[in-house]
Order: structure tokens, then sequence, then C-alpha cells
């Protein structure tokens, strides 16, 4: 068999490979040591049982991840399924007796830059298209305001400051096609409301191109340098920053992918910097999220064990977009993680989280946001 990785988001670094079986490592991002991201493409005789060993599993960023998670493959790119995988020994092997000759091999359905081009191509003609800058591999990171740019409310919406969760990608998608839809009642309330929205499908280009887990392509975590008073590290968060402070924000949500979870949570700015009018919108959302989605569970946190490669910060100024907005705007601000395993939804749909569960989850998003800014 032939393994290949040389393209955009693939990641994979063959280390040994006969006709059924392959020893593979995942690559560190960038400049950075994080990793689990991986992506390459199979091409051998059809029929054929095949084992890939991801051999650096154990010392990936999440290795406790792994337990309970299934790879997703395609013959097309499009219909995606999981496949045979199992976490022993610090290794991940994946096993699939593929029916075509070319087969990709993914941790999780990937959002390419043509999808992200057609995304705002479409929403341009409803909305405004403004790049907010280039970044250092002349990618741009580029937003679509919808609504009257001068109004009154601003809402922030941003997905993938972390390069391989291409989830969030999938709902941002979905929350800005409903945007852009001229017809949609509810939309259409909101523009009356003068609230505008201001949405950035990915805020990490480089990284997601590259196949990185979370860093740009300078080894930044995005979502570590949102520091209070202090200036960004990366040239991305800096020019979203500078772009905030100009224009105001109300309402801020990021869409990220949690590795771990096998279900949607919110992560709620730290506790001290919520302001006290702000609470019951805060707790709103969590209610809105947990009484509409069989998929929800609470914030997992406190059960990642201490030894994990990323411990979550403590203190206020965790570096985290969330926490910077509802510092610097005093604004209702949300993080919704998305998993990477398989889910079960409302009406026992297996893997309802796949990039179709994603968009609608991203559509239902407008109504959670509406919510807060509407006051229904
Ligand atoms: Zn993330």
């Amino acid at each position: 068999m032939r393994i290949e990785a040389d393209f955009e988001c693939g990641n994979a670094i063959v280390e040994q490979v006969s006709d059924t079986e392959a020893v593979i490592n995942i690559r560190p991002d960038s400049n950075a040591q994080y990793f689990q991201w991986f992506h390459f493409r199979v091409t051998g005789e059809a029929g054929k049982l095949r084992t890939f060993t991801l051999a650096n599993a154990k010392v990936a960023s999440y290795p406790h991840a792994w337990n309970g998670y299934r790879a997703l493959a395609s013959y097309n790119g499009t219909d995606w399924f999981r496949v045979q995988t199992c976490y022993t020994e610090g290794k991940l092997t994946i096993r699939h007796r593929a029916t075509q000759t070319s087969t990709t091999y993914t941790f999780f359905v990937p959002y390419f830059e043509a999808q992200r081009e057609q995304l705002l191509d479409d929403c341009a003609k409803a909305g405004e298209r403004r790049l907010i800058v280039n970044t250092p591999n002349n990618r741009p990171v580029e937003m679509i305001v919808f609504g009257n740019p001068n109004a009154k409310r601003k809402a922030w919406v941003i997905a993938r400051q972390h390069a391989g969760e291409p989830m969030a990608e999938y709902c941002i998608d979905g929350l800005m096609r409903r945007l852009a839809d001229g017809q949609d009642e509810l939309v259409k309330q909101l523009f009356e409301a003068d609230i505008a929205f201001f949405c950035i499908p990915n805020v990490n280009p480089d990284g997601s191109a590259f196949g990185n887990l979370r860093a740009n392509a300078a080894g930044i975590d995005l979502n570590r340098d949102w520091k209070q008073g202090v200036e960004p590290k990366s040239v991305e968060v800096g020019a979203i920053l500078r772009v905030m402070e100009a224009e105001g924000v109300d309402f801020f949500y990021d869409i990220h992918g949690d590795e771990a979870s096998q279900y949607v949570w919110l992560v709620q700015p730290h506790a001290e910097l919520i302001v006290e009018d702000n609470k019951p919108l805060q707790e709103g959302m969590e209610t809105f999220v947990r009484e509409r989605y069989a998929e929800y569970g609470p914030d997992p946190i406190y059960d990642i064990p201490a030894n994990e490669n990323d411990p979550l910060p403590k203190p206020a100024d965790t570096g985290m977009a969330i926490d910077y907005v509802a510092w610097r705007f005093k604004c209702p601000s949300l993080i919704v993680e998305l998993p990477f395993k398989d889910t079960i939804g409302a009406d026992t749909t297996i893997d309802s989280l796949l990039a179709a569960g994603c968009e609608a989850f991203g559509r239902d998003s407008v109504e959670m946001i509406a919510e807060v800014l509407l006051g229904k």
C-alpha cells in the first residue's frame, strides 16, 4: 500500500509500511509540541485487512482522549464512517478492510479551504466580506458582517482558533448560512432589533492547512494568547482584537472541538469575570443546550487527570478569548465544545455530530444567541 499525507491538513509520518501493516507517527504542530490530529490517504488493493499503528499516541496532547475513540474513514471525501480502533499499550491501532482502492483516514471530518471560500462567497451576497489580516504564511483571516455594520449591538462568533478542530468550522458554517438567509424570521427579528453579527469562520488558517492540532504557524496556541493588558503574541489574535476594539463587542461565541468527551459541553468564563447582570444570561445558554440536545454533558474539566500535557490554568487570566472578552467588554461570552468521538442523538442517531450535525448545531445556536440578545 501507499500512504500519503502531503496535502492540505494532512498529518502522518510513515515509519514502516508493508502491504497490510503500517507504523505511523503523528507530526507535532509547526514550532510547537501539540499533536493529536491525523489525516492520511491510503492506496492499495481493495479487500485486504490493513492495520495502521499510530505509535506515538501515548505522548499526544490528550492521551486519555484515545480511550473510546474511533477513527473516521471515507472513500469519496463526502461520506464518513467509523472504523475499528483501539488504544492499548500507548498505541492507537486502526484496523480496516477497505472495499475500494483509495481510503482516507482522519481524526475528524476535515473542512478545507475550498469549503471556506465557498461559504464566504455565498455569505458575501447577504453580508459584507472583510479581510482582518493576512497570516505570516499569507492566508487570509476573513470575516462576514451580517446586518447593519453600525448596529447598536454587535455579536461576535469565531471558530477554529485551534487548527485541528474542523467541527467548529462546520458549526459556524451552519450558523453563518442561517444568518445569510433573508427569509429566516428570527434572523429578521435580530436585524430589526439593531443587532449585527461579526463572524470569523477560521481564526487559524495556517495551522488548519498544515494539519496542526492547536497552534498557528508560529507555534502559538491562539486561545491562550488573549492575556489581559498584554499585547497578543500572534498576528491573528492581535488583528482580531484591534477590530473588536474599533467595533465593540456585545456578545461573544467561540466554537471548539473536544478530544476527550463524547458529548457537547460549554465553557463558561471564569466566574469572577462575569458581571452580575450577565449571570442569568450565561446560565440561560447552558439551559438552552442542556434542554435541546441529548448530546449535552456537563463541563468535564475536573475529571481530567492532573498529569495531562496541557492542564487548563486555574487563574482568571487564562489567555482564553472568552475570559478576555468577559473582562474587557463585560458581555456574555461562551465556548461550545463539540466532540471528536461518536455521539448518540435524541432520535438514537449514531454519530449525530459529524459534519451535518455540527452544521445543525450552528443553525440552532442562532436561537440560543437570540434568547440572550432579544431577551426571550
Ligand atoms: Zn479548541
